[in-house]
């Protein structure tokens, strides 16, 4: 299947929940699974090692035939570089913006770091539908933000889409006929290239660990984008540190692959997919999880020291 990753962006309470439960409410998924699953995005069970927030907040919507994976980024602080690694693993982003408020702290924060990994942001001033929404307001400050930021010029050339994430439209004008999110969906699988690992599926497999989880019957559960080849329950593996130090061998006991907001056993999953592996016992955030016959890791962003962001 064809696949984008991609990470919501916004200010806390400016609308990111209640945009995700549409798109997923709009792809079917939320009616099927509605019952019987907890909420991807706001699930609690925060644990923290080594100082990282450790979260594996991620969700998955389909679309006429393209599986958009979107994860979630901690929008206040920043725990040892988590921010960045998150942003990592996806190839665009949706920074979403209350049209009343503007941009915030938060969104200053967060798109700073994605604007300095390259990723071209789509802009989407939500919540239009507000008396005292300013749609023409957020959008210049939006803009201003991205000069002050050092956006590139392709970054500063931002898609622009107007919404109302609770009434479930997106639109490219204000005055459109505000139906549903096919606009925001289409935008996304146009703009947003789909992972660059795709085309590495026939190598030896490897995965960066992102986000570390636990789960009281799986035990550890590393969360990240497969870079290169093939993952099957069973196989065997290693775990390399940044500095190439074989932590641990193991087999994937389990793969749990993002599908509306469960998180679904799999057998076999490939390059480009964001999945979450168990089986491990001592490999965390930061490592490389690979077929045997990878001896180097992928090159990882260091573990900072917890640094608190302006709020
Ligand atoms: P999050 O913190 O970014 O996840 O924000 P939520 O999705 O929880 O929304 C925060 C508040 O804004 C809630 O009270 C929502 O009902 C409200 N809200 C979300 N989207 C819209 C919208 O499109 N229009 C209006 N007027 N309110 C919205």
């Amino acid at each position: 299947m064809d696949i984008r990753n991609i990470a919501i962006i916004a200010h806390v309470d400016h609308g990111k929940t209640t945009l995700v439960d549409a798109l997923l409410k709009q792809s079917g998924t939320f009616r099927d699974n509605q019952a019987t699953v907890e909420r991807a995005m706001d699930s609690n069970d925060l644990e923290r090692e080594r100082g990282i927030t450790i979260l594996a907040k991620a969700t998955s919507v389909e679309w006429h035939g393209h599986r958009i994976n979107i994860v979630d980024t901690p929008g206040h602080a920043d725990f040892g570089g988590e921010v960045e690694r998150i942003l990592g693993m996806v190839d665009g982003v949706v920074l979403l913006v209350d049209a009343a408020e503007g941009p915030m702290p938060q969104t200053k924060f967060v798109t700073s770091k994605a604007l300095r990994l390259g990723l071209k942001p789509i802009v989407v001033l939500n919540k239009v539908d507000k008396p005292d929404a300013e749609p023409d307001r957020a959008l210049n400050e939006v803009f201003d933000l991205f000069v002050t930021l050092d956006a590139n010029e392709e970054q500063l050339d931002f898609p622009v889409l107007y919404a109302s994430g609770r009434a479930g439209w997106a639109d490219t004008e204000l005055d459109g006929p505000r139906q549903d999110l096919s606009a925001l969906y289409q935008l996304v699988v146009d703009y947003v290239p789909a992972p660059t690992q795709l085309a590495r599926a026939d190598e030896p497999f490897s995965m960066l660990a992102t986000t570390l989880a636990s789960d009281p019957y799986l035990g550890r559960l590393l969360t990240g984008r497969i870079e290169t080849g093939t993952v099957r329950t069973g196989q065997s593996v290693h775990a390399l540190s940044r500095d190439g130090t074989e932590i641990e061998r193991f087999r994937i006991s389990k793969i749990l692959a993002f599908r509306g907001l469960a998180r679904q056993p799999i057998e076999v999953a490939e390059a480009g997919d964001i999945v979450s592996l168990a089986g491990m016992t001592k490999a965390t955030v930061a490592d490389t999880i690979a077929d045997l016959a990878i001896s180097e890791p992928i090159p990882a962003q260091p573990i900072d020291p917890p640094t608190i962001s302006v709020t």
